[in-house]
């Protein structure tokens, strides 16, 4: 990247010495400075633009950028040099040309320095006209929306979540998470009329579908001749989970192995900060050493808790009245996924960084709820149990909830794993919930929507308070939904009969969206451009982003280039 800006900074220069020629060559007016000027700007990024899509390695990008951008940029340069551009007379006849103004070549006006200053703000004010004015204030425009553009990018601060709550929302029984469910026989037997109820309608959409066993089949599925699901990519997906499955399965089940409630370790000593602010920076720097590529800090909200919380692993409801502390705070931490392995989605290569994700939420829960005891504070860790991550994480102000249903960030999208923290510590500088405009994107986009094997995700205009879905009208079928919340419903049982029939996860909804893209300058500026423009233009925005080449998912294309993707 540095040659490329290096590049670009010589061609700038390039351009610098070719408009000061162009300058003494021809009269230049405001009109042809303009067109020059954006011209060459517009050319610069084009090739910016193109370079950088080549080097994250999406060449369709870069000749797209190069035909759009540098294209444009030559369109203007040649109207400009054919419409604004006029030779310089080299020798006026009988008159002399000073400062842009003619004087007769036998006047005996006398030029000092006084009168020059004067005659030099004379013709500044002389020019200025209403072009002048008008242009003045179309740069003006366009440096303010740049600085809002800019601002807002980094989220508008908001008093709760930016989603409605209605008066009906219920705290979430941890029964209704579909994994918990299918991990448990016993809650299968015990919820009959929830299991009866979601095979036939699993069965009326795809063949055969039993929940007993089911847990075993998407998380241990057996690899076949088929590129993308062969034993070289179903050993990079077990690689990725195995300190999350063997150290604990994370995704479910509270207090167990290293999620553990003991807190034994919390020292005796309690160590004070000097002030609140200290003590944020003290945890998010501790917790980016353990390997949190973002992290946030609300106040604990019992509203985003499970209740009662379940525990599919020793087959039993857990009460909140066996916590060993009361939570004032918890601490999100969110760590991102491999981008690469990701877009081979719906393959199995695309699991590896799913579970590499949740062995990584393994290590830096762990290890800041360790810190906080360490520091005399009670703290346990937390993965997808104890409550609602994505809540907490839009809580803290680390992105929104999307279409989908997953968190998107602002900087890093949808690639991204939660895990968190519950402490009893509270002397510490909270985070603010924040609006990125992401929801405003998502309700003119549906790439997700369209990409889901399952059609899992609903294709809803606006969010909805409840969900829309067939059969979500049927309590039996509905209990694994958060009615009272204004979000899209996704019915996640579709979801998970497509992991089942997969032989693993899937990641196809956060390959095709557009915020998922490798780390790159053009998709920054791109991203925050989004957040000031209106609807229209996102839906203009997602369907180039499809003519660039991105999103594409079902492409066993990307399997191999992730394979050859160590240098
Ligand atoms: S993971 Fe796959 S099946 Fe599930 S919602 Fe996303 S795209 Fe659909
Ligand atoms: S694909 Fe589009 S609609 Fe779906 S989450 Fe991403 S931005 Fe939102």
């Amino acid at each position: 990247m540095g040659l490329m800006w290096l590049s670009v900074g010589v061609l700038a220069g390039l351009s610098a010495w070719i408009l000061n020629v162009l300058n003494n060559k021809f009269i230049v007016d405001w009109k042809a400075w303009t067109g020059l000027i954006s011209g060459i700007f517009i050319i610069l990024f084009g090739v910016a633009w193109s370079v950088s899509s080549v080097l994250e390695g999406v060449p369709r990008s870069g000749s797209m950028g190069f035909l759009l951008f540098d294209g444009l940029g030559l369109i203007i340069l040649v109207l400009t040099w054919r419409f604004n551009l006029q030779h310089k007379k080299k020798h006026p006849p009988e008159e002399s040309q000073h400062q842009g103004v003619i004087i007769p070549e036998n006047s005996d006006l006398e030029i000092d320095s006084n009168s020059r200053r004067n005659f030099l703000g004379t013709t500044v004010l002389g020019a200025l006209n209403l072009r002048h004015i008008i242009g003045g204030i179309i740069g003006l425009g366009a440096g303010v929306t740049g600085v809002v553009a800019v601002k807002r990018a980094s989220g508008k601060v908001l008093d709760d979540v930016p989603n409605a709550i209605r008066d009906d929302y219920r705290r979430f029984d941890q029964r209704g998470v579909i994994q918990a469910f299918a991990h448990s026989p016993k809650l299968q037997e015990e919820k009959k009329e929830w299991t009866d109820t979601w095979e036939q309608a699993a069965n009326a959409r795809t063949k055969d579908f039993k929940i007993q066993g089911s847990y075993e089949r998407f998380v241990y599925g057996n690899p076949r001749d088929e590129v993308g699901y062969r034993q070289l990519d179903y050993a990079l997906a077990r690689g990725g989970w195995e300190t999350s499955l063997r150290g604990i399965p994370i995704t479910v089940a509270p207090n167990h192995g290293i999620q553990s409630w003991d807190q034994s370790q919390v020292n005796e000593t309690r160590y004070k900060f000097g002030s609140k602010q200290e003590a944020a920076d003290a945890i998010k720097s501790a917790a980016k050493l353990y390997g949190s590529d973002k992290t946030g800090i609300t106040v604990h909200d019992e509203r985003w808790d499970y209740d009662p919380l379940y525990d599919p692993i020793d087959e039993k409801v857990v009460s909140w009245n066996d916590f060993p502390f009361t939570p004032k705070t918890v601490i999100v931490c969110i760590v991102e996924m491999d981008y690469l392995a990701l877009s081979t989605a719906p393959s199995i290569v695309s699991d590896g960084p799913s579970g590499q994700g949740y062995s990584d939420m393994v290590m830096v829960s762990s290890h800041l709820a360790a810190f906080l005891r360490h520091l005399g504070y009670k703290a346990v860790a937390s993965g997808n149990d104890l409550g609602l991550s994505v809540a907490y994480a839009v809580a803290a102000g680390l992105g929104e909830v999307s279409r989908g249903g997953w968190l998107i960030t602002p900087d890093l999208g949808p690639k991204v794993r939660i895990c968190k923290i519950y402490t009893d510590f509270d002397f510490v500088e909270y985070d603010k919930p924040r609006d990125y405009s992401i929801t405003n994107f998502c309700i003119h986009c549906k790439r997700c929507a369209d990409a889901c094997p399952s059609q899992a995700i609903t294709h809803e205009d606006k969010p909805t308070f409840g969900p829309t879905f067939e059969h979500s009208d049927n309590p039996d079928y509905n209990w694994s939904s958060k009615p009272g919340v204004l979000k899209w419903h996704s019915d996640s049982k579709k979801c998970y009969e497509f992991w089942v029939e997969n032989g693993g996860s899937c990641s196809s909804c956060i390959a095709a969206c557009p915020y998922n893209k490798p780390d790159f300058w053009h998709h920054d500026l791109v991203d925050t451009t989004n957040v000031i423009t209106p609807g229209p233009m996102h839906t203009f925005m997602k369907e180039m982003d499809k003519v660039f080449g991105y999103g594409n998912v079902n492409d066993p294309d990307k399997v191999h280039k992730f394979w050859k993707s160590a240098d």
